[in-house]
């Protein structure tokens, strides 16, 4: 099929913003932490005559979205009221925005599948307030009111993208942008990110996009990305045999790798947009977008950038990125820039050891990047040696708390005593006549059995690289 049709993807992105508070009231904005309908009130269950307000936190955290994705901020935005009905839904509409979004016209840019530079225009940026949960129990469904009007942003390309693997790229960036900007954790697992695809197929060289199906809410984006290539493949299939394609919107099954149909797509005018009455138009200041600019991180291209001129493997930077740690490693080497590399590998080495053993991912581990760096410092100005690196990254990791404080406290300073450390290799030596007589021989890695015993003698709290030169020292005197 790939010689007559060509595949077009255009990718929405359903992203949980981490805020205090719901999208347009005071109630908590975790859904999981109360049992339900504890977190509910007059505002989020839509009762009339209570009032929105909206969540100053939610459009800070947008407006940073938006300039992370490179987008254009419109000053003024509002929201409208998208009618639907749908038991999650009890109060018949959706606050959410239409005509005016709060970022327009931004890009992500990934590798295309001709191997070239792609930049993945992203069309709009909108926030809107999430859903209520429905459970099924036994024969019945209840309604958890408490994830009810928790703030959403949606994220909603062009249809620009051509295969499976490239919407598979521009969602696996889109994700480590935000993650990394601090927008939000974005677990797929926990539907923090949730992604819907469209796909439609149309003879090569067309200009006119053919009928388009959505694949909502994969679990991951592997997934997507065999659903995309699956729905491609039918709709070929569904042309080829003269059939009829309908819009509307599939379902993945995992299990059999295959679509199947959920219901009929409805178009925007199906919605009934009018701007919410209850809601006036709000402005954007400039200068607060300024000021949020001024206050980000080095973009996430750049910092990727630096970090391999710095050195850092593909794999390295790879590694970083799937643990969500990019933005960790950058907070903790700010004050010390050319310990980047040293604290990259640290973290992948010894903190991701942690996360595995523990099953507690990093942002959600005590330790914090201050304290990390800190940790790292020790070890490397020969305060502490590995193992006492490890103890007390172990501490930071479950407990918190401050390096320095915990190396002193578990007796994990090595003393610098080069006296005693001379007297100590002055007897391994001696007792290890024959290994020095090899040694000087040529057998050179015999030195780290000798170095090894020194250790021990000074039962493990001796500063390795002042004992190393000293037993140099001494096995090179003749
Ligand atoms: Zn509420």
């Amino acid at each position: 099929m790939s010689d007559t049709y060509e595949t077009t993807v255009g990718v929405e992105v359903h992203v949980e913003l981490g805020t205090r508070t719901k999208m347009f009231c005071s109630c908590p904005n975790a859904p999981q932490d109360y049992p339900p309908n504890h977190a509910s009130c007059p505002v989020c269950l839509g009762l009339p005559g209570s009032l929105p307000v909206i969540n100053r936190e939610a459009v800070r955290l947008g407006v940073r979205a938006a300039l992370a994705l490179n987008c254009t901020i419109n000053e003024v935005i509002w929201f409208e009221r998208k009618n639907y009905i749908y038991p999650d839904l009890v109060k018949g509409y959706q606050i959410s925005q239409y005509v005016q979004p709060l970022g327009e016209w931004g890009w992500i840019a990934i590798t295309g599948d001709d191997g070239k530079e792609k930049k993945v225009v992203i069309r709009r940026l909108h926030l809107e307030e999430d859903t209520a949960r429905l459970l099924h129990v036994g024969g019945a469904t209840h309604i958890d009111m408490n994830r009810s009007s928790t703030p959403l942003m949606e994220i909603v390309t062009e249809p620009v993208l051509k295969s499976g693997r490239e919407a598979e790229e521009y969602v696996r960036k889109l994700r480590a942008i935000l993650v990394y900007n601090g927008i939000s954790r974005c677990r797929l697992q926990h539907g923090e990110m949730r992604v819907e695809a469209n796909v439609s197929i149309a003879p090569k060289g067309s200009k006119t996009l053919g009928v388009r199906t959505e694949i909502k809410n994969q679990a991951g984006f592997n997934h997507m990305r065999s659903a995309v290539e699956y729905e491609a493949k039918r709709h070929a299939e569904v042309i080829e045999s003269g059939g009829t394609l309908t819009q509307q919107t599939m379902g993945w099954d995992d299990v059999k790798q295959e679509t199947f149909p959920q219901r009929s797509k409805e178009n925007a005018h199906d919605y009934r947009y009018f701007p919410d009455p209850d809601l006036p138009p709000a402005r954007v200041a400039p200068e607060w977008v300024d000021r949020e600019r001024g206050a980000m991180p080095v973009p996430y291209e750049d910092y990727v950038a630096r970090l391999r001129e710095a050195g850092l493997s593909d794999a390295d930077v790879d590694a970083l990125s799937r643990n969500d740690a990019l933005g960790f490693l950058r907070a903790a080497s700010e004050a010390s820039p050319d310990r980047t590399v040293l604290m990259a590998k640290r973290l992948i080495k010894d903190v991701f050891a942690l996360s595995n053993s523990t099953n507690v991912p990093l942002d959600a581990s005590k330790i914090g990047p201050d304290s990390f760096r800190d940790a790292v410092l020790l070890q490397e100005s020969g305060a502490i040696n590995a193992e006492g690196f490890r103890r007390v990254l172990d501490r930071l990791y479950n407990n918190g708390g401050a390096a320095e404080e915990i190396a002193r406290a578990e007796d994990l300073i090595l003393e610098r005593n080069d006296d005693a450390a001379r007297a100590a290799i002055v007897k391994v030596l001696a007792e290890c006549a024959s290994m020095v007589a090899e040694y000087r021989g040529g057998k050179t890695a015999v030195k780290n059995a000798l170095f090894g015993r020194v250790m021990k003698e000074l039962k493990k709290k001796g500063d390795p690289k002042a004992i190393g030169a000293l037993l140099d020292e001494e096995l090179n005197r003749s």
